[in-house]
């Protein structure tokens, strides 16, 4: 087949593309009964545990204790018979390692007998531990080989759940992943570290205001994802899609997003089928999706759950984004997450709602009804903004990686500065309280601690700033700048971190107040003004494109770190070290693991990517290029041989000429960077790939990107993008 019929084939079967129905029809079953079908959640524990069995587990729980061992086999026999009448024949732990992915490895459940029966067996040391060669995922040095094996701890604080598979399914146990050396070698295990101190943290502060009921402070969060939907047949055609996640070539389409028609648009029949499939997988799950809509960008779209615990709202992110993955598949799409798969038009990222909510249902963030709860309200988001403040750095390491780096700090919401939007209400009150702050001034302005109101915060969409990284709505913040391919968990781990850090510095502060009879009032207020002026810098309403703005922030101090090679060295800087080892989040060693794999995730990928660029020029562009320079210029021949002058033709000859001289150029300099080798550490060989990879493939691109808009459309062997985007 020629390459024209591949592109056109591809056409043809997707103007023939139905929706997909029939998985769940709402009109004959209640999307009430769905929900958590396939989750051990509460109710399934109450109804199947005997009941000092289920109270134990539940205080686990909620008090987030250790397991009792005494009831882990009760706990597991329980599960086990559950998960066998869903059809479940084996049961796996479920965990984060640092690639960034899930892992798991399936059990069956069938043990045979020495008389040739089987038993199915699931007690609860499987339940609450599992050994597991950890020598395959990334340790960052953590891990000798001659201590390669890992374990895996259950977490009873997410619960477990049923995976289907086309032959029946599979008993999912979410756990931890440590080293025999008790180091965290994945994601969960510092989340869960960052939520019990910021929990500690925020109780101390609680106290003081006189609440004397909350047991645990929990971090809830809810994680906006953006996705890209194409056709199957487009993202198998595109090597650099299958292997890097994006796109390495393709010129800017006639229409773009420019005509903004695609934002909250209707959505396609097709799309929408895969939509209700992926909610319907999630519900299941118990991922409670709630929004689905168009984005910007042609082709992309958002799904949005409500919020949850931080732990469990990571678990079920990853879950939402395998499960776009496997689903698009069953449609005939390709779901993209990568953060930039196409350049022209939006990339995509991950809104993360956060907020601190106590265990009797109090979310902090949320204004008060009266003086005191608006100080306390006050003293809570003083302490987000002052960690945001003070640790902006560690805020924009915890979203580094390759992908992410075209965004940030590119031309594209959000930028790489940190900054923080408080709308103008809460900046004047802020300010109010910066210089109201001595007690003498008594100004009809100034706001005053234990005594004067609130203004309502708006809580509307249209007051909001969409440029601004780190956003406050109303009740809770938005933190703009994660990856849509990025787990959630590192980010949130970072923001709890840092906000128990100021939480502490208040709770001490306070503490001392009231040792020393201070009045209480009196000591909030004149801690807030300070705050407030300590913090100051980090607020910023305007747009945060424009170049004044980057020549504000940096005359205010605020880092902006560029790209992920510019962060990665802040994971072991002295203050990163200081703050996440004083409350157990992340040791040092652990700190310089992750510097170790952020640093060589990144130059690997970078490495992927310049090798797949390579290939395509060699192998697809250039050949088509040359086919069609050799028609032309035979094209040409032919007319001077026929006696007329053709000095448009010559033009184009020569155009073309140059355009695939450049482009093998700039293919053989890529290939010469890409071999060359420069040793040096692994922060070395990021910055290598950076300054000199990253140059030497947008040089080719360039070239290629110029050659598919003069080469003939029937030798193009890619599909472009407006086919792309704008065909399912
Ligand atoms: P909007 O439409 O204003 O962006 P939504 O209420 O739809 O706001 O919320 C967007 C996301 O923020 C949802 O995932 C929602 O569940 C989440 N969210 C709302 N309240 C909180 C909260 N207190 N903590 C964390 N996330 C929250
Ligand atoms: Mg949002």
């Amino acid at each position: 087949m020629t390459q024209e019929n591949v592109r056109q084939a591809a056409i043809i079967a997707i103007s023939e593309a139905k929706a997909l129905g029939g998985l769940v029809d709402y009109r004959t079953k209640d999307v009430r009964e769905v929900y958590c079908e396939h989750v051990f959640n509460e109710a399934i524990q109450r109804e199947r545990l005997p009941k000092m069995v289920f109270k134990s587990l539940q205080q686990t729980i909620k008090a987030g204790q250790e397991i009792n061992p005494g009831i882990a086999d009760a706990v597991a026999l329980a599960m086990r018979d559950w998960a066998i009448e869903h059809g479940a024949s084996h049961f796996t732990h479920w965990f984060q390692p640092m690639t960034g992915n899930t892992a798991e490895k399936h059990e069956s459940f069938i043990t045979p007998t020495p008389d040739g029966e089987v038993l199915a067996k699931f007690s609860g040391t499987d339940l609450v531990r599992g050994e597991s060669d950890a020598s395959s995922f990334p340790s960052g040095g953590l891990r000798a080989t001659f201590e390669a094996r890992g374990y895996t701890a259950w977490d009873p604080s997410s619960p477990a759940f049923i995976l289907d598979n086309p032959n029946g399914a599979t008993l999912v146990v979410p756990t931890m992943f440590v080293s025999w050396t008790g180091d965290a070698l994945d994601k969960k295990t510092p989340l869960l570290r960052s939520m019990e101190a910021l929990s500690t943290q925020a109780i101390r502060v609680l106290r003081l205001f006189g609440n004397t009921t909350s047991r645990r402070v929990f971090t809830t969060v809810g994680a906006e994802q953006e996705y890209f939907l194409i056709d199957r047949h487009f993202y198998l055609n595109r090597p650099d899609l299958v292997n890097t996640g994006r796109t390495l070539f393709g010129a800017k389409p006639p229409k773009g997003q420019e005509l903004e028609d695609n934002y909250f648009g209707a959505i396609p029949e097709r799309v929408l089928s895969f939509m209700a499939e992926v909610e319907y997988e999630l519900l299941r799950l118990g991922v409670p999706v709630k929004t689905r809509h168009n984005e910007v960008a042609p082709g992309q779209y958002e799904l949005a759950p409500t919020f949850e615990t931080a732990n469990l709202a990571t678990d079920h992110q990853m879950l939402t984004m395998e499960t776009l993955r496997k689903v698009a598949g069953h449609h005939g799409f390709a779901c993209l997450l990568h953060e930039k798969p196409f350049e022209g038009v939006n990339g995509s990222g991950k809104h993360n709602n956060w907020s601190m909510t106590t265990d009797d249902g109090e979310n902090l963030l949320e204004p008060g009804d009266t003086p005191h709860a608006n100080a306390q309200f006050l003293i809570l988001c003083a302490a987000a903004l002052r960690g945001v403040y003070k640790y902006a750095g560690l805020l924009r390491l915890s979203v580094c990686g390759a992908g992410n780096d075209h965004r940030l700090g590119a031309n594209e919401a959000p930028p790489a500065i940190i900054s923080v939007f408080l709308g103008d209400q809460l900046t004047d009150v802020f300010q109010q309280l910066r210089s109201g702050g001595a007690k003498s001034s008594k100004s009809p302005d100034h706001l005053e601690i234990g005594v004067s109101m609130l203004p309502k915060l708006p809580r509307d969409a249209g007051d909001r700033n969409r440029t601004s990284p780190f956003a406050f709505t109303g009740n809770k913040f938005e933190f703009r700048a994660i990856g849509s391919s990025q787990s959630i968990a590192g980010a949130n781990t970072v923001l709890n971190a840092i906000v128990a850090e100021s939480l502490d510095y208040i709770a001490t502060r306070l503490e001392a107040a009231v040792d020393a009879d201070q009045d209480f009032n009196n000591a909030v207020q004149e801690l807030l003004s300070e705050m407030v002026g300590e913090f100051e810098p980090i607020l910023f309403d305007g747009d945060n494109y424009c170049l004044k703005w980057q020549k504000e922030a940096q005359r205010r101090g605020l880092p902006n770190l560029q790209t992920t090679v510019d962060c990665v060295p802040l994971a072991t800087s002295p203050e990163a070290i200081e703050l996440f080892g004083k409350y157990c989040v992340y040791s040092e060693r652990e700190l310089r693991s992750r510097e170790e794999i952020l640093l060589s995730n990144y130059a690997r990928s970078i490495g992927i990517e310049a090798q797949t660029a390579s290939t395509m020029a060699h192998t697809m562009i250039l050949p088509a290029a040359l086919r069609y320079q050799a028609d032309v210029a035979a094209a040409v021949n032919n007319v001077k041989v026929a006696g007329l002058e053709n000095p448009t033709q010559m033009d184009l000859l020569r155009e073309l000429t140059e355009a695939a001289s450049a482009f093998r150029k700039a293919a053989v300099a890529l290939d010469q960077a890409v071999v060359e080798d420069i040793g040096g550490d692994a922060l070395a060989q990021a910055k290598y790939q950076r300054d000199a990879v990253i140059p030497a493939m947008d040089e080719l691109r360039l070239w290629g990107d110029k050659l598919e808009l003069l080469v003939a459309d029937d030798y193009w062997p890619l599909a472009p993008y407006r086919e792309i985007l704008f065909i399912r």
